[in-house]
């Protein structure tokens, strides 16, 4: 089938009250092992592609790969930029075939915040393409990118920032943070059921790695309808790499990376789903 928006898929995940996954993709085997479970599982899936693997020099091979296994998928694919640091890097995602743009402008004053997103907005929307925007900047470091910042969301903030910006999605900061956690994290509930009230565009948490089952569950349950997961998907593939190392066979090395990252995979989805 043909590549979906994040809007589109975002809205089958409003219906039934579920979470469509955000998993960053870094290579072809990882790609194929995420396709392999959301097929398995028939559900959406958001393949990501973030700083790391532009910085890698990955983008255009990424595109490239999604918008092929696009074509050949059972189920809806969309293909996303994950914190795009500048308008000019989401413009650059909007000619390359993406479907769905994140601008992150969450470091920066709620008034630039508004003003850069409004504007990738206007031009992601004039072709079809979906946009998610962030407030409350989520600490962590993700990509070799440490993110220092206090990360509760401000409610008042959402307020202001969804009745400015039409975006499709919105990620928050409710406690969440990326890569893993050292313990148990801390969500604020409370303040991502304040921030439903509002009415926002369905919510995103990023920093899904490590996040205990029930923490998840009771996200979905108070809005939160995309997941991003990265570091814990890469961690199953280098732990499948590691472990078959010493039989210097090359193949059966990527076959038991890709078969650990599935079954992670297949884990997230039933769980976002609400089957676990
Ligand atoms: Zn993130």
């Amino acid at each position: 089938m043909a590549l979906a928006t994040l809007q589109e898929v975002l809205s089958i995940a409003v219906e039934s009250n579920t979470a469509i996954p955000g998993f960053n993709i870094d290579n072809i085997e990882g790609t194929e092992a995420i396709m392999d479970a959301a097929e398995e599982e028939h559900c959406p899936v958001i393949l990501t592609v973030g700083q790391g693997a532009i910085k890698a020099g990955q983008l255009e091979h990424l595109a490239d790969l999604v918008k092929r296994i696009a074509r050949e998928s059972t189920v809806p694919v969309v293909l996303h930029l994950d914190h795009g640091i500048s308008y000019e890097q989401t413009v650059q995602c909007l000619r390359l075939g993406f479907t769905s743009v994140m601008y992150d402008g969450s470091h920066d004053s709620l008034a630039d915040n508004i003003r850069e997103s409004q504007t990738v907005v206007r031009s992601a929307h004039a072709v079809g393409v979906s946009v998610e925007c962030e407030l409350g900047a989520i600490s962590g470091v993700e990509d070799g990118i440490s993110h220092k910042n206090v990360n509760l969301v401000d409610v008042d903030e959402v307020r202001e920032f969804i009745s400015k910006v039409d975006c499709d999605a919105l990620a928050v900061g409710i406690g969440n943070a990326h890569g893993m956690y050292q313990g148990t994290p801390h969500f604020d509930f409370d303040r991502l059921q304040a921030c439903q009230k509002l009415s926002p565009p369905p919510l995103v948490l990023h920093g899904g790695s490590g996040t205990p089952d029930d923490m998840i569950r009771q996200a979905i349950k108070l809005g939160i309808r995309k997941i991003n997961v990265a570091t814990e998907l890469r961690m199953a593939f280098m732990e499948g790499l590691e472990s078959t190392v010493g039989q210097r066979d090359f193949y059966q090395m990527y076959r038991t990376a890709k078969e650990n990252m599935a079954a992670l995979a297949r884990h997230k989805i039933q769980l976002f789903q609400g089957k676990l």
